[in-house]
């Protein structure tokens, strides 16, 4: 058997029989690959301590034409070596997000991009606060649902078409300063101006979309500092990003229930069916 290596990131690992494991890793140029890796169980063995989820590698693998499995030969850890203790928050946040991954198609053609938002998520991951972390969170949802073709229609109005937003000052501000409204099952905004009543819809405040703009869209190619978010502003997106996020989902994410908190998790809208078109 041929044997072929890929830049990769282990995903989750489990036992298998007495010696070995099945590890399911994210390479960059075949996308989703679960493989045996013999002897690891035994603290003996060769490559015992590589396949720790998160772990960025190159793995060396034999596929077989017979088998979804493939056979991996060894693993090189490659740098940045990622220390992600102390935090058991950090653990259930980095699972979240490789569950999320693997919720998605993760072919050959959807890997590089995941690939990429995944050692980025990682790389930050391992500098971050405790209190990075649910920023962190939208803005990987976000990434996620740009990869996947799922992204919230922000900037211009569901109903009418107008811009949302107007540059102000070197930054961007909502044109209309009253409530809008993100509507889930449709996945975007509407301006003040159309408004409507509805199970899936949920009030977004000015100043809400202006720290939106501000995080998401800085001014300027290169700004002094990423802002921040206020933690009202970023509970009232999260919720609207989870409940557009689970609506595009087929199930919930298990890992979901275990975020800290988990109050954007715990008080979205149930998704609706999508409503007729207009
Ligand atoms: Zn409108």
């Amino acid at each position: 058997m041929k044997v072929v290596s890929s830049e990769s990131i282990v995903l989750r690992q489990r036992d298998f029989k007495d010696r070995d494991r099945l590890v399911t890793f994210l390479t960059r140029d075949k996308g989703k690959l679960t493989g045996i890796a013999k002897g690891v169980k035994i603290l003996t063995g060769r490559g015992v301590g590589s396949y720790e989820p998160f772990t960025r590698c190159v793995i060396y693998y034999a596929e077989k034409p017979s088998s979804d499995l493939v056979h991996i030969r060894k693993c090189d850890i490659v740098p940045p070596y990622l220390y992600l203790h102390p935090g058991y928050d950090k653990f259930l946040y980095l699972t979240y997000f490789t569950e999320l991954i693997e919720m998605g198609p993760v072919g050959a053609v959807e890997a590089p991009a995941l690939f990429d938002l995944l050692a980025r998520v990682l790389a930050r991951a391992a500098e971050a606060e405790p209190a990075d972390f649910p920023a962190l969170r939208l803005e990987f949802e976000l990434d996620w649902l740009h990869c996947a073709g799922l992204e919230p229609e922000w900037r211009h109005c569901l109903e009418c078409g107008e811009p949302i937003f107007a540059g102000r000052n070197g930054a961007l501000h909502p044109r209309r300063l009253t409530a809008h409204q993100f509507d889930v099952p449709r996945g975007g905004l509407r301006c003040p101006n159309c408004r409507r009543s509805g199970a899936g819809c949920h009030d977004l405040l000015p100043g809400a979309l202006a720290g939106f703009a501000a995080w998401r869209w800085p001014a300027g190619e290169l700004p002094a500092e990423t802002p921040r978010l206020a933690g009202a502003v970023l509970r009232d997106l999260q919720e609207a990003v989870s409940a557009h996020l689970l609506h595009h989902l087929e199930r919930r994410p298990r890992s979901l229930a275990l975020l800290p908190g988990g109050e954007g998790a715990e008080r979205v809208v149930p998704a609706v069916p999508a409503a007729p078109a207009d």
